[in-house]
């Protein structure tokens, strides 16, 4: 599909910044698409080193050899490449969608009353800030957060709402509940119930837990695409609208804010390393997504079920990681970055490098 000319979006600056590096621009779709095909095929290599998850058993029915991307720039042509329309379950991405309507339907306030912004440096399942009797969830991106948000949406929101919400905002009128996905982490949820018990020991949940504990679960059971992930990180990049009917989907501060938590929290424990390497903020989820925001160049979506350590998708990341600076994706471009001075083999040899010349 061919973007149309935004006029109708009251002159935005946004709508006229390059999409990427004079060099890649989206009418040189070709161009882009060669780097992004040179760089599924490197991202293949790191798939052996992951796995599938099979802590919610049905999601370790999953091929974990899949691989597929969406890019769509701002302007310009949609990019989809391998396994970019096959559905899995949204899981955590599905953090983004709860905080956008929490923002905008609880107001800041009222969301971060309940929850911090700060990255948590734990696993995205952890409790151990739980356990501090005055501290609330580190942020709304990891599990314990987004149960506080659902605690915060439950009487305002019925899961049919955020569904149509999902479709709308992935222009995907696709997207159901995964049932069999849904049935099988409810049964298997002890810590994410434990989290939500906890919360309601402190009073961040007030709601009736089972019903927090199953909204979550739902909302995280939503088949999407990497396609619809990138239409949901176009908007993000456009300040929470629509570049091709101007339809608004939330505030531009309520897309700023997600933004940010994304790139700061969006990858749990891993999210430092990845500012670092790819610098695209970015949201994972266990069924293999990520859901990445190019701020006024584009959304993108990717799927790849096996994981790494932190429960993100392991070719994924290596695929973002490829493509983030040559496309310039990467929020602090560098035109003279060498992406293989900073390859984790090397790290080592610049460490004792720095070491020799008593820069430590
Ligand atoms: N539904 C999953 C859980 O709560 C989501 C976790 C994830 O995607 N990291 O455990």
């Amino acid at each position: 599909m061919t973007e149309k000319n935004n006029g109708n979006l009251e002159g935005r600056e946004t709508m006229t910044i390059p999409v990427v590096d004079r060099r890649y621009q989206m009418t040189e779709t070709k161009k882009a698409k060669e780097i992004i095909e040179r760089a599924m095929n490197l991202a293949r290599e790191e798939i052996p080193k992951g796995a599938v998850a099979t802590y919610i058993p049905e999601l370790g029915k999953e091929d974990p050899h899949q691989l597929g991307i969406c890019l769509y720039p701002l302007k310009g042509d949609k990019i989809c490449l391998g396994d970019y329309d096959h559905r899995f379950t949204m899981q955590s991405v599905s953090k983004v969608v709860m905080l956008i309507v929490a923002l905008e339907v609880c107001g800041l306030k009222n969301v971060f009353r309940k929850v911090g912004m700060e990255p948590s440096g734990e696993a995205f399942d952890s409790l151990v800030e739980l356990d501090v009797s005055d501290s609330k969830p580190y942020n709304p991106l990891i599990n314990s957060g987004a149960l506080a948000v659902c605690g915060l949406l439950l009487p305002e929101v019925s899961f049919q709402d955020m569904l149509r919400y999902t479709r709308n905002i992935c222009s995907d009128p696709g997207i159901e509940l995964n049932e069999s996905v849904f049935d099988s982490e409810m049964k298997t949820c002890s810590r994410n119930r434990s989290i939500a018990y906890l919360l309601q020991s402190k009073g961040i949940i007030t709601t009736d837990v089972e019903d927090t504990l199953r909204f979550y679960t739902k909302m995280c059971s939503m088949n999407v695409t990497a396609e619809s992930l990138a239409n949901l990180g176009k908007k993000l990049a456009n300040d929470g609208v629509c570049a091709i009917t101007g339809k608004r989907f939330m505030s531009s501060r309520t897309a700023r804010i997600v933004k940010t938590l994304m790139l700061t929290c969006g990858m749990y424990d891993g999210s430092g390393t990845f500012a670092i390497k790819v610098g695209i903020p970015t949201k994972s989820g266990v069924g293999g997504g990520l859901l990445s925001v190019s701020d006024k160049r584009a959304g993108i979506g990717v799927f790849g079920p096996a994981l790494d350590a932190q429960g993100n998708s392991i070719a994924g990341c290596k695929l973002l990681r490829e493509i983030s600076n040559e496309l310039r994706l990467n929020l602090f471009y560098d035109p003279e970055w060498d992406k293989e001075q900073d390859d984790e083999q090397n790290e080592e040899t610049v460490l004792r490098e720095m070491q020799a010349k008593s820069v430590m």
